[in-house]
């Protein structure tokens, strides 16, 4: 399967990172959107939200990722406040088919989103 994601993911692709672990791995986006701009991303291949299930698997490894996003804002120095995004889908504009989430920050962002 030919996945940018999965490719950084192993390491095949380097990305600057953030953060990483055994199940999870953030690194800086190529076009940042805001001053602060990572991709958290489960090193597992789902292509996209509507890809993970309820099994226990699933289940701990999302949960997992999201019990690490505390760590990362710290280490973003993000106390104001981020935004965390998840683009699923055509109507999401999701552009890449691996699971990811943005996080934004050290901007006010705006509501609703475009
Ligand atoms: P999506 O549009 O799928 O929600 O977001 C995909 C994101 O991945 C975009 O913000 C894009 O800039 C970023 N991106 C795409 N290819 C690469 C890459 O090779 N390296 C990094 N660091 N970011 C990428
Ligand atoms: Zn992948």
């Amino acid at each position: 399967m030919d996945c940018i994601f999965c490719a950084i993911a192993n390491g095949e692709i380097t990305s600057n990172k953030v953060y990483e672990d055994e199940e999870i791995l953030c690194f800086h986006d190529l076009e940042p959107q805001a001053p602060v701009h990572v991709l958290i991303i489960p090193k597992k291949h789902f292509e996209s939200l509507e890809a993970v299930t309820e099994s226990a698997e699933d289940k701990e490894l999302l949960g997992h990722l999201m019990s690490k996003v505390h760590v990362i804002t710290e280490s973003l120095g993000l106390e104001n406040g981020y935004r965390l995004v998840c683009n699923t889908g055509e109507d999401g504009n999701q552009t890449v088919k691996h699971l990811h989430f943005h996080l934004l920050g050290k901007r006010k962002m705006a509501w609703p989103p475009g």
